[in-house]
């Protein structure tokens, strides 16, 4: 696709020098809390398992993750990948702001990164503490692993780009998951999906149109992301019908595989300096006194 109004709408005599402003980050994260690795790592040790919950082929299921207990998303068999929703489980209108998390640490999200929440609470969701992918870094094509810039495979887009029905996409994976675990119709659960974390899929904008590209997931059997719930959470998950998203997604066509989430609680002791982050302290007068 090419900018064609770039060819009818001269540039200004000084394009050159706009073109040339330096960048700035949009925020500086340097004022967070720094990623306290040590912490982590001393829960880790000595964890024990306390559940578990196989996420089906092109299916998805919910699970809950009590504030202060790590979860895995592992994928047991091949390559594939995961679509992640989390909200406070107490409060389902606080949920994962994607939008704000890649504003803050990035288009993909490894190890030291927080999973944010919506607005008026934004607060750290959870915190990644182990992936093992994070070898892979930034490939020749500029893409990552474990990305927040994709929303998630629907139904709606998929009926407006090729016309036919498709109903195992993410969007609706999550939605049955969601509706199961609160027992109540997909079409109820449905305004609760949002924005995901984009578990084991490779991504990146191509270089020319700036358009989201995808490409097969470098995820290996037994590879798996692993994250601190900092507040009580409640997830749902979709393996996502692409499979390892090498070709295609929204159809039956792909390899698809199970992914396994694995719910861990750490010595009690090892969380004595911890607490739950609250949420934001603003005043939430925007200004009208
Ligand atoms: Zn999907």
């Amino acid at each position: 696709m090419e900018r064609k109004d770039l060819a009818v709408i001269p540039a200004p005599p000084d394009a050159a020098e706009r073109r040339h402003a330096k960048g700035v980050v949009v925020y500086p994260v340097e004022s967070l809390p720094l990623f306290d690795a040590a912490f982590y790592q001393a829960a880790r040790r000595g964890m024990k398992k306390v559940g578990e919950t196989t996420v089906p082929p092109r299916d998805g299921r919910a699970f809950t993750v009590p504030a202060g207990h790590f979860f895995r998303i592992v994928c047991p068999e091949g390559s594939q990948v995961g679509d992640l929703n989390l909200w406070n489980a107490r409060d389902l209108s606080e949920r994962f702001f994607s939008g704000k998390t890649r504003a803050l640490h990035g288009t993909h999200v490894s190890t030291g990164d927080r999973l944010w929440s919506t607005l008026p609470t934004l607060r750290p969701m959870a915190t990644i503490t182990h992936d093992t992918l994070a070898w892979y870094g930034w490939d020749q094509d500029g893409a990552g692993v474990h990305d927040v810039i994709g929303t998630r495979c629907d139904p709606y887009t998929n009926l407006l780009l090729t016309g036919a029905e498709y109903h195992h996409c993410c969007h609706s994976n999550l939605c049955r998951a969601l509706a199961a675990e609160r027992n109540i119709a997909p079409q109820e659960a449905e305004p609760h999906i949002h924005d995901v974390l984009n578990v084991f899929m490779c991504t990146g904008f191509t270089k020319d149109t700036h358009q989201y590209f995808m490409k097969a997931s470098p995820a290996r059997r037994g590879d798996f992301i692993e994250l601190f719930a900092e507040i009580d959470l409640l997830a749902a998950l979709s393996a996502c019908p692409g499979g390892d998203c090498s070709a295609g997604h929204s159809s039956d066509e792909a390899a698809c595989y199970p992914l396994l989430v694995e719910v861990f609680r750490p010595a009690a002791h090892t969380l004595a300096t911890w607490n739950s982050p609250p949420a934001s302290a603003y005043s939430r007068s925007h200004g009208a006194g």
